[in-house]
């Protein structure tokens, strides 16, 4: 499943694909690739120009020259593509101009979870974005703010990074990755903790995010905007996530995996103390 950082890389791909150019065509090929709660049909956007692309969480949104917004989700599976040669998974296609210079922008999606609308600004976000919280790296979010709402949840510390009411963006293995940076365990109450710990483990999210960001950011390929969770973009070393069994890089001891939702927890027993 993509993750934010993912999504950060698609955005800044299109960026450099989508913005400037004018829609000259819309195309919805797939019944599930427009989001019910769209208030028109994706031709209702045809004639309108990218003027900038916009991310919170795992929401990405493109601006327009007119009051609405295109909104889009990547669901389990979603991907943008430049004329991609093979558009078998193709749910919506944009056929995008500047000068005389033609391109297609393919909306794929395997699995189909994902989708894209036409949707209205409210509070400066798309309105399906309402509800989630600023991610770590956006400059509405405020930490303090973040940090006191967190510290009043009877809730395992993990929980509550997840909750894209709280906090949006931070996915199973960053969570995983910035507990163990901050040497708290998975399972600490929120609520038992004190501010400058959970200031550490939102220090710790942005630190491992961010240097995700950068590796990601120099592996993106010029022609062709891909967000496939597992196509290795965000090749970070982990030392938690997944290793089970393998040494703790810090103190040696090995790492545990836990049932944690319908997911795994993996921490260092020594250095992350409940
Ligand atoms: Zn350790």
């Amino acid at each position: 499943m993509p993750e934010l950082l993912e999504v950060e890389t698609v955005r800044r791909g299109l960026l450099t694909h989508a913005v400037g150019r004018t829609i000259k065509q819309a195309e919805q090929l797939h019944p599930r690739a427009l989001n019910p709660r769209s208030i028109g049909k994706l031709q209702s956007i045809e004639g309108a120009r990218i003027l900038d692309i916009r991310r919170r969480g795992k929401f990405l949104w493109f601006v327009l020259n007119r009051p609405e917004v295109i909104a889009a989700h990547l669901g389990m599976s979603g991907q943008f593509l430049i004329n991609p040669v093979d558009d078998r998974h193709t749910r919506a296609k944009f056929r995008l101009r500047k000068g005389l210079k033609n391109s297609e922008l393919h909306f794929n999606d395997q699995r189909t979870f994902g989708w894209v609308s036409i949707e209205e600004i409210a509070d400066g976000v798309p309105t399906s974005v309402l509800s989630i919280a600023p991610d770590i790296f956006e400059d509405s979010y405020d930490q303090k703010s973040v940090i006191s709402d967190i510290q009043r949840r009877n809730i395992a510390i993990k929980t509550a990074i997840l909750n894209q009411n709280i906090v949006s963006g931070i996915g199973n293995i960053y969570a995983d990755e910035s507990l163990w940076l901050a040497k708290v365990h998975p399972e600490k109450r929120a609520n038992e903790m004190r501010s400058a710990e959970v200031e550490r483990v939102l220090e710790s999210a942005k630190e491992v995010m961010a240097k995700a960001i950068e590796v990601g950011g120099t592996s993106f390929d010029e022609l062709y905007i891909n967000v496939n969770g597992e196509s290795g973009y965000f090749d970070i070393s982990l030392n938690a996530y997944g290793q089970e069994d393998e040494p703790c890089p810090r103190c040696g001891k090995l790492i545990r995996r836990i049932k944690f939702a319908n997911r795994s927890s993996h921490f260092c027993p020594k250095c992350q103390k409940i």
